[in-house]
């Protein structure tokens, strides 16, 4: 069970809409569950034209129950660079990628995005450079085309097409009744889970942010979805720094670097053929959950 997908499924709504200024910053943190306690530090910056860099320093985090997920965690990503983190249920995957969009303060040491300290920035600006995709989409009631518009407030119907199609979604959509006019969300046609996720890809190109997050869920979409799917999130991850909790072969393979972890912390990191060579952890993990599958 992953506790942290709670808040971010529900950010994946909220986020979006707080962006949009539909729902105020105090029911935004009700309803994501968010720490009130995390607001804009004094004198804190909008982040401008980032590269992308992260750092992990020495992050020690626990959360409210007191057990230690991280201790002295330490890991960095430049700019444009391609992390899966890898291991067994629990290692703290999901931990690392909610701390880095402030869903939770770490308890000591820091992380930097750009050199600058999350807690210096704004969370507004936070939320604006890091896209999340996540298997759990939410659609409001409205068109489709207003479900892609949340990616950016002032989107044109030709930005919002051009997104729906790098997503790999404009067929379907044109297959709709009423194309992107076609009604979603609670009253509206209902939609597979993959056609909502490239909805929510769709978003994300859209908005365009430097840094990605990407929960790959192990869920059974059909062989033609996974492909539409995978194929529009490498498109997506060009050029922007992605860390990925990883499951599917084909994204472990092509990131920079892998990071094996486990609870004690990252066990093994380098590519697919360095930790195929160590015949360590990860080779481990390659042979049982892959069967070897190259
Ligand atoms: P999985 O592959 O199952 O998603 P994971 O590697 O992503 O696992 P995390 O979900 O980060 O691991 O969980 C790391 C530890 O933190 C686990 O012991 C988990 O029970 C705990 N944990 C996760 N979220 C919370 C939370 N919101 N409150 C308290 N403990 C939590």
């Amino acid at each position: 069970v992953n506790r942290f997908l709670d808040p971010i499924k529900r950010m994946i709504s909220f986020l979006e809409m707080y962006q949009q200024g539909t729902v105020g910053y105090e029911r935004f943190c009700e309803v994501m569950a968010i720490d009130p306690d995390i607001k804009d530090g004094k004198g804190a910056e909008d982040l401008e034209d980032i590269s992308g860099n992260l750092e992990f320093k020495s992050v020690d985090f626990s959360y409210n129950d007191g057990e230690v997920i991280l201790k002295n965690f330490n890991l960095e990503i430049k700019a444009g660079e391609k992390v899966a983190l890898v291991g067994p249920s629990g290692a703290g995957k999901s931990t690392i990628c909610s701390l880095l969009p402030r869903f939770y303060d770490v308890s000591r040491g820091k992380i930097t995005i750009d050199g600058v300290d999350v807690k210096g920035i704004t969370q507004n600006s936070l939320r604006k450079n890091i896209g999340i995709v996540q298997q759990d989409v939410y659609l409001f009631h409205g068109s489709i085309g207003d479900n892609i518009g949340l990616g950016k407030i002032d989107a044109t119907e030709n930005e919002i097409e051009r997104a729906a199609s790098m997503a790999n979604a404009l067929e379907f959509i044109n297959e709709l009744p009423d194309g992107m006019n076609t009604l979603v969300g609670e009253r509206g046609v209902k939609l597979s889970g993959g056609q909502k996720q490239r909805i929510s890809i769709a978003r994300i190109f859209l908005k365009n942010p430097k840094i990605l997050i990407l929960d790959e869920a192990t869920s059974a979409l059909d062989n033609q979805t996974e492909k539409y799917i995978q194929d529009s999130l490498a498109k997506l991850s060009e050029g922007r720094t992605t860390l990925t909790i990883a499951h599917r072969l084909t994204t472990i393979k092509n990131s920079d670097n892998i990071i094996y972890l486990d609870k004690d912390g990252i066990q093994e990191e380098g590519t697919h053929e360095e930790l195929i060579g160590k015949k360590g952890k990860y080779e481990k993990l390659y042979n049982s959950e892959f069967h070897g599958f190259v």
